[in-house]
């Protein structure tokens, strides 16, 4: 864990915060953030950038709670929403309209209206159909839509193919050599005013390379459209810089921002970048319960409370995430391998295979690590398992700041048409 979630006294803390008191109050599981780190986060990737100044638009899905959303609209933040349903999170949260970037590859017809009612920064399209159908719109509003062109540039983020998003196969962007006619043609459209050019190669990228690589070919990109006599103001970088969950080099911030100084530094271009997980993820904590410790055939089997519904990471990306008890270990104690699992019915419900942990007993805390993005975010009610609540941390204070649902809530969303016949006795 990080120096925001240290032991003291024996029990893992968030910030001040006893994760044991917490759990007393909120019950198992429970997600929860502090907010001291997400704000040293938030200054530490700013810092980076000097002296260009991006506008940072935090990316919305990483982590969308109202709360983390006010903490960053606090620090100056703009966002970057892939929805409707995120852009008015981001404008209920207090983050500017003008400071909202909207991405995504299928932008329906009122998401696109109401971002244009709403005024919005930049809506970055990202196929030639998109934008024909936002010159409709616009024109029809008589409005015009700042539009930046999404381009694809064609490079592996070495990153998980789940989370690539930047190789020609992929579905998102416009592939370069398509990329100036689309250019041409939001110049040319009624209600569109291309204003410039975005990129997003990916989420949890394995080097810097291919950034620079991808930067570079963006950066060629500009030029090629400056050339065609069509103006470019703005540049809007994307996210994808990564974390680290177990032992990968994790993206230098002050390294990224001296190779965007370094290539678009003299392009003069007012910038902006879409960070999601690195502001986001080391801030946060899954907090589990141990139900049983069960004897497999090959090892111990830790079953908590959490479930791949609350965290999907683990099934869904093959992803790592460090597990430690609440209680703190001896420093004399032995470890050995355990399988952590959820109760949900399926195996892909496993957290951890063959991990070394100390001596766990039923009833005591576990804690998830780097869990502050897509976690919360992707939980489900699979298995009807109550929404996981979450908690913010600040010192020695907490909130709930998304309680957990009762089940007479959950099960009021549905509705038996009352044409179905009454249940049978027999
Ligand atoms: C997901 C996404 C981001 C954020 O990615 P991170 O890896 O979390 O930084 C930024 N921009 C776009 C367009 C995205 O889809």
């Amino acid at each position: 864990m990080n120096e925001f979630f240290p032991y003291r006294h024996g029990q893992l803390h968030a910030e001040a915060t006893s994760l044991l008191d917490v759990a007393a109050a909120v019950g198992t599981p429970f997600y929860l953030y502090s907010a001291a780190a997400l704000t040293a986060r938030y200054h530490s990737f700013v810092e980076a950038f000097q002296p260009i100044q991006p506008m940072v638009c935090y990316a919305v899905k990483a982590n969308s709670n109202l709360a983390v959303l006010r903490l960053f609209a606090g620090l100056g933040a703009g966002a970057d929403v892939v929805s409707e349903g995120e852009l008015h999170r981001a404008l209920a949260a207090g983050i500017p309209p003008d400071r909202v970037i909207f991405s995504g590859v299928g932008k329906g017809r009122a998401e696109l209206m109401t971002a244009l009612e709403a005024g919005i920064h930049q809506i970055n399209v990202e196929s030639v159909p998109e934008l024909r159908r936002l010159s409709e719109i616009a024109a029809a509003q008589g409005a015009a839509a700042k539009v930046a062109i999404r381009v694809n540039p064609d490079v592996d983020a070495l990153t998980h193919a789940k989370i690539a998003t930047g190789k020609k196969e992929n579905k998102f962007g416009i592939d370069l050599d398509e990329a100036l006619a689309a250019y041409r043609l939001a110049d040319a459209l009624p209600g569109i005013e291309p204003v410039g050019v975005a990129m997003h190669i990916g989420s949890q990228a394995g080097s810097l390379q291919p950034f620079a690589e991808a930067f570079e070919r963006l950066a060629g990109f500009i030029r090629e459209v400056r050339q065609a006599g069509l103006k470019v103001r703005r540049v809007d970088l994307g996210g994808g810089l990564s974390i680290r969950y177990r032992d990968e080099t994790p993206t230098d911030p002050a390294e990224y921002g001296a190779l965007v100084n370094r290539i678009f530094g003299g392009l003069d271009l007012s910038m902006a970048c879409e960070p999601g997980r690195v502001l986001v993820g080391p801030a946060g904590l899954l907090v589990a319960r141990v139900e049983y410790i069960k004897h497999g055939a090959s090892r111990r089997i830790v079953i908590v409370d959490a479930a791949m519904n609350d965290l999907i990471r683990p099934a869904l990306y093959e992803a790592w995430h460090e597990i430690v008890p609440v209680r703190q270990p001896g420093s004399d104690v032995v470890v050995s391998a355990a399988d952590v699992v959820g109760p949900v019915c399926e195996t892909g419900d496993t957290f951890a295979t063959g991990r070394e942990l100390p001596p766990l007993e039923e009833g005591e805390l576990v804690a998830f690590g780097n869990a502050g993005a897509y976690g919360a975010v992707m939980s489900s009610t699979y298995n009807t398992r109550p929404l996981v609540p979450e908690v913010l941390v600040s010192g020695d204070r907490y909130a709930v700041i998304r309680a957990r649902p009762t089940y007479a809530e959950m099960l009021a969303l549905d509705t038996v048409p009352e044409w179905l016949p009454p249940p049978r006795d027999r």
